[in-house]
């Protein structure tokens, strides 16, 4: 399927192409028709679905045909609970409608009100906004809701997690009766139907699985151990369970290649893809990878995005991503089309914030597994300098919690 055939326009169908997208995602091709005849939605989707592009897309095209946002007025507002994902989508909008005339912006708290005050004087067809933040701007005169014609409220479990039912509810109250309402929540939980259901018009209603709750078909494990011993942990895995084909990322270049030097020293056979790699390498990888003459390829995660393998058994973070995302990205690769996989991640100590960001994002805790022999040692720094006497119990009852927190972790 094409973007043309959903209906898009020829600019957007080039940002598209330009993004380097070739074909809708599941959710995209559900939502765009509905949301371009104008129907009011309900989504069940989460972030990874690529259900941004699933909104803003078919709005830019609906804007694009009526006149500008009238000073201190927008067309859209798009609700979402935190400012980064009021920046991410923002920052869609403005890669998305980069060949057309409709303009946007974001407003959240956190941050000045007097730029965003100035910003909106002029009007905006597309505002993205945190709850509060929108709240103050209006009681202080600086955006008018009267023309709004379009409301997203993207994340609706995770406002209402975050306690802005309040927020949305005074907000709701403020829009004009008649609009068009598009609701995208990760679950459609009874709060969430009680929600829709003062705000949504015979909606349409849509849901897909997102790559990562390829749950039932992905077993998701992870390993803690110490940064040193990472390249150890993977071959000893890789020999104990007798793997014939993974996919390994790293985080750098610079990283998948020392590890496919340590694997080759090992007598493992592995090879890496990435950015400093021409294509001919790359397509040679893939295919001694492919034939199963290379067990392990190592990959970034841009080089790996192209990657398209069947039933790929394996796929391990070496590293974890940045970007939680990513992490799903990754997984995706893995348990395609109702065969089975494995994501198995190696962690160490100091990764545990993106840990913690990934699990947030896929609503689930990964299972812990030591490994005998691997236990990590603890090496997290001793902050201040406690007296003789309360040195030995103080690194005693630090060292009880961080086992504790390892265990947990
Ligand atoms: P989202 O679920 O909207 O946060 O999107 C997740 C990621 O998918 C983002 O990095 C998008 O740039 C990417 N994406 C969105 N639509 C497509 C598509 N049709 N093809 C490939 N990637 C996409």
């Amino acid at each position: 399927m094409t973007f043309e055939v959903l209906g898009l326009t020829t600019p957007l169908v080039k940002a598209v192409s330009d993004k380097g997208y070739t074909e809708p995602s599941p959710i995209q091709a559900q939502t765009i028709p509905i949301v371009l005849q104008g129907k009011d939605l309900m989504a069940c989707a989460q972030t990874g679905t690529g259900k941004t592009a699933g909104f803003v897309l078919p709005i830019l095209q609906l804007l694009e045909a009526k006149p500008s946002a009238k000073n201190n007025r927008t067309l859209c507002l798009v609700l979402t609970p935190t400012r980064e994902l009021a920046a991410q989508i923002h920052q869609s909008i403005l890669t998305y409608g980069k060949y057309l005339r409709v303009n946007s912006a974001v407003v959240f708290g956190g941050v000045k009100i007097n730029p965003q005050m100035m910003r909106l004087r002029g009007g905006v067809d597309i505002l993205v906004a945190t709850p509060g933040r929108l709240l103050d701007l209006y009681q202080q005169n600086a955006i008018k809701f009267n023309d709004i014609s379009i409301l997203v409220l993207d994340e609706a479990d995770r406002m209402l997690d975050m306690g802005f039912i309040h927020d949305i509810k005074k907000i709701l109250a403020l829009l004009p009766k008649v609009r068009q309402n598009l609701l995208f929540s990760a679950t459609f939980s009874n709060d969430i139907r009680q929600l829709a259901k003062g705000l949504l018009n015979h909606p349409v209603e849509v849901s897909v699985t997102p790559e990562v709750t390829t749950a039932e078909t992905v077993t998701h494990k992870l390993h803690m151990v110490d940064k040193n011993r990472k390249t150890e942990l993977l071959s000893y895995l890789c020999q104990r369970d007798g793997w014939h084909q993974a996919l390994v990322f790293t985080r750098t270049k610079h990283g998948a290649n020392k590890l496919v030097k340590l694997l080759n020293q090992v007598n493992i056979h592995a090879l890496a893809i990435h950015g400093n790699k021409s294509q001919a390498q790359r397509t040679k990888a893939l295919d001694s990878f492919k034939q199963g003459s290379v067990k392990i390829l190592v990959a970034t995660d841009i080089a790996a995005r192209g990657i398209d393998i069947d039933q790929l058994p394996i796929v391990v973070n070496f590293d974890l991503p940045n970007v939680a995302e990513d992490y799903v990205h990754r997984i995706g690769r893995t348990g395609r089309a109702g065969s089975s996989g494995q994501a198995i991640s190696l962690v160490s100590y100091d990764e545990m914030k993106q840990l913690r960001d990934i699990e947030r994002l896929i609503r689930c805790n990964i299972e812990r597994e030591i490994i005998e022999g691997f236990k990590p040692d603890n090496t997290r720094p001793v902050v201040s300098s406690p007296a003789p006497h309360q040195q030995r119990n103080r690194s005693r009852n630090s060292q009880q919690r961080r086992e504790r927190s390892y265990e947990k972790a």
